[in-house]
């Protein structure tokens, strides 16, 4: 059975949440669902992190 989402569990709890640009209405277009997170979009926001985290070292002063 598939694990039901819920934004108040996953994006609240999520370490991502400062640097993502969470937005039901995208939730919507993905899964159909304003409550279950765009795959998608915590996709891109993991990705914001690593590039983030990268120039932090190798800009650091
Ligand atoms: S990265 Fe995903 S789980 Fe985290 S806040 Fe954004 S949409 Fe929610």
């Amino acid at each position: 059975m598939m694990e039901q989402y819920s934004i108040k569990q996953k994006c609240v709890d999520c370490d991502n949440r400062k640097i993502c640009n969470y937005c039901p209405a995208l939730f919507f277009q993905e899964n159909k669902s304003f409550e279950k997170p765009s795959e998608y979009l915590c996709c891109i926001t993991e990705t914001k992190k690593k590039l983030v985290e990268k120039m932090d070292k190798e800009y650091a002063c």
